[in-house]
């Protein structure tokens, strides 16, 4: 499985996934069609589409490559009427295949209360469209705080050395989010440190891994005695920690 990343838009990642053995190209996110399109170009189709969830910035690309390559396209079941061209109804925990890999949806509502990600268990790679970033995660736009909180809990579930393709390249700002409550992270600081390196050379940040993530990113790490005591908030559960920094990030 190869993954190449299609820089879309302002700072969205759409993913070109490619399976030599079977001859299967399958995109992920499709941001918009041109470059995603300009991506396909050495493959001359595009067997499969896959939706993370329906937000415009995730499936604009969609109807104009089925139309070109008749993909097929998958989103998750309670998205039917919104995501443009559904030809496959996910359910979650649902193991479905394309050419060789095999992928399991796993539903993680707050976002918005469709959004799925896609997770190739044998290779260890989990797309998480607007629901983890590197470093932050999405705001919660349908859902409640609570949702959000036990779908990132699922994410967190997953091997640690699974790689992490998110759909935006949002993590330079989420990092400096993260230094404000975590100061004394020497693994954040590390991490800022390469960010900053990949972005110096116009590099993407992407993929990150799950155990990285853990260690770093302020969304995961609720439970920290130091970030409670940046927030004041030495004796909360963790639950509320991370409501208050999911208010918090969305008026940094
Ligand atoms: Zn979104
Ligand atoms: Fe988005």
């Amino acid at each position: 499985m190869k993954v190449e990343i299609i820089p879309c838009l302002s700072d969205n990642y759409s993913y070109l996934i490619y399976e030599k053995n079977s001859n299967t190209v399958s995109i992920v996110d499709p941001a918009e069609f041109k470059a995603c399109d300009e991506a396909i170009k050495k493959f001359k189709k595009l067997d499969f589409i896959l939706n993370t969830h329906h937000h415009a910035d995730h499936v604009d690309g969609n109807l104009e490559l089925k139309k070109k390559y008749n993909s097929k396209i998958f989103g998750f079941e309670l998205d039917k009427d919104r995501i443009p061209g559904i030809d496959v109804f996910l359910k979650d925990n649902q193991k479905h295949k394309i050419g060789n890999l095999e992928f399991e949806t796993i539903f993680v509502p707050g976002h918005t209360r469709g959004h799925i990600v896609f997770y190739f268990h044998n290779e260890k790679i989990v797309f998480t469209g607007d629901t983890l970033f590197s470093l932050g995660c999405g705001r919660v736009f349908e859902g409640t705080h609570r949702d959000m909180f036990k779908s990132l809990n699922k994410i967190k579930s997953l091997p640690l050395n699974t790689q992490i393709y998110c759909g935006h390249e949002y993590t330079k700002s989420n990092l400096n989010f993260c230094l404000s409550y975590d100061k004394n992270n020497i693994a954040l600081k590390k991490k800022a440190s390469d960010i900053e390196q990949k972005l110096k050379k116009g590099l993407p940040t992407i993929p990150t891994t799950l155990g990285e993530e853990i260690k770093t990113n302020i969304f995961l790490r609720c439970d920290d005695p130091g970030i409670k005591k940046a927030l004041n908030l030495e004796v909360s559960h963790e639950e509320e920690i991370f409501s208050k920094l999911r208010d918090l990030k969305d008026s940094f």
